[in-house]
């Protein structure tokens, strides 16, 4: 009996590599087309202040293949990040987000800063910087509606070389977040020698910090030491109304989750923005 179960579990499991096996191989095949093809979209994330008002908005990568589906991000970025393709995929972010913040800008919308997800390998490819910036220069985009996210594994690859970069872009008007902060088991005496404006701390924290009272401590320091060294503090993924109170409580500076918005498509957000603008303006009356 114990034998068969046995046999049954090792059937399913193998199964299951196989389904994945064959879904990374689709996506290999089927990504280096997928901008060619037009099959690729921006959405955007608000990130809110205490106040609830937009500090910023998130841009991220959705696939929708029409014989696959919607693909997520966390299944396809990761293949990508394998190859060059992430190059080319991050500088289409990088041009649709300007053109995004143009489309605002046409009608008289004031676009928020728009944060873009950076790769290792993107972030580290010769002329990074000077590339970056010379393609905003292009499109007529300021460099202060722009954050870069990286995470500390990115940071942490050559830290002479990112201080560098990061200064580059730091210096031409760029900011730069700390992104899934908390995750990489890293020291944390990187947040003194670079030039950082915000850390994000994973959602898996906040995902905790209603299980007891040592989760909920671990946030707070956090936030504390954030802003000791004068970085604002995100939260990611906050979900539920528990979590925001004790957050505000603890002064966190910018909140992002679906208890406030869920990424939404660029048209979606300009509606949001133009509907906020038009209360704003009836509430200064
Ligand atoms: P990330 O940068 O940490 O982005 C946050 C992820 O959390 C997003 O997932 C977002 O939709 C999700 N999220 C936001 N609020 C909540 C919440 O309250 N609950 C839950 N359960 N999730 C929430 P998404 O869009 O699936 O992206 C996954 C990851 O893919 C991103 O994680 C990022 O690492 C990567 N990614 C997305 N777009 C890009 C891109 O343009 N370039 C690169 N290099 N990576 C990207
Ligand atoms: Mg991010
Ligand atoms: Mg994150
Ligand atoms: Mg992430």
């Amino acid at each position: 009996q114990a034998k068969e179960s046995g046999r049954d579990a090792c059937v399913v499991y193998s199964s299951d590599m196989d389904k994945r096996a064959a879904q990374n191989l689709m996506i290999r095949t089927e990504l280096i087309h997928a901008v060619r093809r037009h099959q690729l979209s921006l959405f955007y994330q608000p990130l809110l202040n205490a106040k609830g008002e937009i500090a910023s908005v998130e841009a991220l990568l959705r696939w929708h293949h029409p014989q696959h589906g919607f693909i997520s991000p966390a299944d396809f970025i990761p293949v990508a990040e394998g190859s060059s393709l992430i190059i080319e995929l991050g500088e289409w972010v990088l041009m649709e987000a300007c053109r995004f913040i143009r489309e605002l800008q046409e009608q008289g919308i004031c676009p928020p800063m728009v944060s873009i997800n950076v790769s290792a390998r993107q972030f580290h490819q010769d002329e990074f910087a000077p590339k970056l910036l010379a393609t905003l220069q292009e499109q007529g985009i300021s460099p202060a509606h722009i954050e870069l996210e990286l995470t500390e594994h990115v940071l942490l690859t050559d830290l002479q070389q990112v201080r560098q970069t990061m200064t580059q872009l730091r210096e031409a008007g760029i900011s730069i977040a700390v992104d899934d902060f908390g995750t990489g088991y890293s020291s944390l005496s990187y947040l003194q020698e670079l030039p950082l404006n915000r850390l994000k701390l994973d959602a898996s924290f906040i995902r905790d910090m209603g299980n007891g009272e040592a989760s909920a401590s671990i946030v707070k320091a956090m936030i504390d030491m954030s802003h000791s060294l004068n970085l604002e503090f995100v939260a990611e993924g906050v979900e539920i109304q528990s979590q925001f109170e004790q957050l505000k409580a603890y002064h966190c500076d910018l909140y992002q989750g679906y208890l406030f918005h869920r990424p939404m498509p660029g048209e979606e957000l300009s509606a949001l923005l133009v509907r906020l603008g038009e209360q704003q303006a009836l509430s200064s009356v």
